[in-house]
C-alpha cells in the first residue's frame, strides 16, 4: 500500500493500486501529471487494453528494494546506471514539475540531476534485466 511516506519507484508496471504519473510525448518526453492518479479497477482495465502501456505512460509504485531485479547494493540500479551514461549533464535549474518528488526513490538517490534525465526514461516492462540494462546503455541523452 502507497502511503504519503512510502519512497516510490517511478518507473513501475501498470497495475492496480499504481499511481499514473505521466504521459509519453510524440517527442517521446514523459509530461508529468499534476496529480497522479491511482489506478483503479476501473483505470487498470482501460490501460491494460493500451498494447504495452508502460512505453506510453509512466507509473509509480512502491518501491520493493531487494524484491526488484533492478537493485544492487542496497540502491535502484537503475537511475545509477542512467546517470552514469549521462556524466556530461548538468542538473537543470527548472526541474519538470513533479507531485511525489518527496518521495522518488531516483531523487533521493541522485538528487535533482535524476529530474534532468528523468522526462527522457520510458519504461520497458518486457525487457530482460540484459536488455534493460543495454538499452539503459544506449540511453544518453543529448
Ligand atoms: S526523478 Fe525527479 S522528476 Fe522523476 S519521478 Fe523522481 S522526483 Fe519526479
Amino acid at each position: 500500500m502507497v502511503t504519503p511516506s512510502t519512497t516510490l519507484c517511478p518507473s513501475a508496471r501498470a497495475e492496480e493500486g499504481a499511481l499514473l504519473l505521466g504521459v509519453v510525448g510524440p517527442d517521446q518526453a514523459v509530461r508529468m501529471l499534476s496529480e497522479p492518479e491511482r489506478l483503479t479497477p476501473e483505470l487498470t482495465e482501460a490501460i491494460a487494453a493500451v498494447d504495452e502501456p508502460e512505453k506510453h505512460f509512466r507509473f509509480a509504485n512502491r518501491c520493493v528494494k531487494s524484491g526488484c531485479n533492478q537493485w544492487q547494493g542496497g540502491r535502484c540500479g537503475v537511475i545509477d546506471r542512467v546517470m552514469s551514461v549521462n556524466q556530461h549533464l548538468a542538473a537543470s535549474t527548472s526541474l519538470p514539475n513533479c507531485a511525489i518528488r518527496l518521495q522518488c526513490r531516483w531523487h533521493q538517490q541522485s538528487g535533482p540531476s535524476a529530474c534532468t534525465v528523468c522526462p527522457f526514461i520510458v519504461t520497458d516492462a518486457t525487457q530482460t534485466r540484459e536488455e534493460r540494462l543495454a538499452y539503459i546503455d544506449s540511453h544518453v541523452v543529448q
